[in-house]
């Protein structure tokens, strides 16, 4: 079994900086985990707590049912690809997938035979007798991937494996870390600091903000129910827009009110606030970029949700346009059809899309819906 948990687990370093704070989770055989946050907010530190490279200040970690907080890295039955790949630049690729095993004193067959396998899996065959300085960074992270997948290991740990990578190759390595991990069938656990590359990769995604756990979630719950406004504002691209907004109780339904404009909430959303605290308060709200509108049949149908938008600014990216733009002295973006009228410098309709708009606690910055 190739489970990992983490039981209450927190990271002091000397000095008084707590890098991870009492962190809990019960990753199953075969998940694809993603540790994703800004800088500093302890991924790295949580990764290589799990390794055995970084002692636990406090908690528990087990990786099967084994309690491993006391047991070397080499015997916890992981591998960790690092961001450099730390390859040895005077072996050729097949020794260097092979060294580990040669300390271990694997017999020359098996090794023989781990590597080929590895290196079919990977594409690398015709290069087992290169040296990395003849090879591309995407054949280098190949290599060092392959180095991880002839221990055999139960648990897979890569630490941001893409970030020397280009743009392109990024996208296409990405694929390739997704097939490993349905051929393999292992379990992984992988830090990035890249939203886009945790929503595409991960089966659950950790989302961590200055050494706290935010929200642990599919990628598809954290895009549509993030639990706070960092978990909205950082999982997603262009971010969430957001607006200081007055909660309003009128005859015929509650309504938002910002600036000059006001939008009905939806009947299933009126009735969640209806007799809160939130009536006559102010809150936020926070609406994607795709949940705006400007297209005729749009703006008829929510006509209880337009506002006023100048445009400052068009990006058309061939299959979506954004529009920057100004509402009530605030800067949103919306991603809308490339076959837009909209132009720099014009006033326009906005459609609010309400079935999608989130709210937050202006305090706590917590989910209200
Ligand atoms: P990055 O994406 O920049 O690598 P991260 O999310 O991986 O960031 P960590 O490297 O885990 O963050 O660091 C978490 C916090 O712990 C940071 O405030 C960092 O400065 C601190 N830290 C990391 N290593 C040490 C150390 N050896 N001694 C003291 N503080 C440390």
């Amino acid at each position: 079994m190739a489970s990992v948990k983490l039981k209450n687990v927190y990271k002091r370093y000397a000095g008084g900086v707590t890098a991870v704070n009492d962190f809990n989770m019960d990753i199953e055989d075969k998940e694809f985990i993603i540790l994703v946050g800004p800088s500093g907010c302890g991924k790295t530190t949580t990764l290589r707590m799990i390794a055995g490279l970084e002692d636990i200040s406090e908690g528990e970690l087990y990786i099967g049912d084994k309690l491993v907080n006391d047991v070397d890295p080499k015997n916890r039955d992981i591998a960790m690809v690092f961001q450099n790949y730390a390859l040895y630049p005077h072996m050729t690729v097949f020794e260097n997938m092979s060294f580990g095993l040669r300390l271990r004193k694997i017999p020359k067959d098996e090794i023989k035979r781990r590597v080929h396998e590895a290196a079919k899996i990977l594409d690398i065959e015709h290069l087992l007798d290169r040296r990395p300085k003849a090879l591309s960074g995407g054949q280098r992270q190949r290599v060092a991937l392959g180095r991880a997948i002839v221990r055999e290991p139960k648990v897979f740990l890569m630490d941001e494996p893409l970030s020397n990578l280009d743009a392109k190759l990024r996208v296409q390595m990405r694929t390739e870390i997704n097939k490993l991990h349905q051929k393999l069938q292992t379990t992984f656990i992988y830090v990035t600091h890249d939203q886009t590359e945790a929503l595409t990769m991960g089966t659950r995604i950790v989302v961590m903000k200055d050494g706290y756990v935010q929200q642990i979630d599919t990628p598809q719950a954290l895009y549509e129910r993030p639990c706070n406004m960092f978990v909205a504002g950082f999982i997603g691209s262009p971010q969430m827009n957001f607006i200081n907004a007055k909660v309003d109780k009128r005859g015929d339904g509650i309504y938002l009110t910002f600036g000059k404009d006001t939008i009905k909430l939806p009947e299933g959303k009126a009735k969640k606030l209806e007799g809160t605290d939130y009536i006559g308060k102010e809150v936020i709200l926070g609406i994607r970029p795709e949940c705006l509108h400007d297209e005729p049949a749009f703006l008829e149908q929510m006509s209880d949700s337009l506002v006023e938008a100048r445009i400052e600014l068009t990006e058309n990216l061939g299959s979506e346009t954004y529009l920057y733009m100004v509402v009530d002295d605030v800067d949103f973006t919306a991603r809308v059809n490339p076959r837009t009228k909209a132009r720099s410098g014009d006033i326009i309709k906005i459609a609010f899309d309400t079935n999608r708009i989130h709210l937050f606690d202006k305090e706590t910055e917590k989910t209200i819906m």
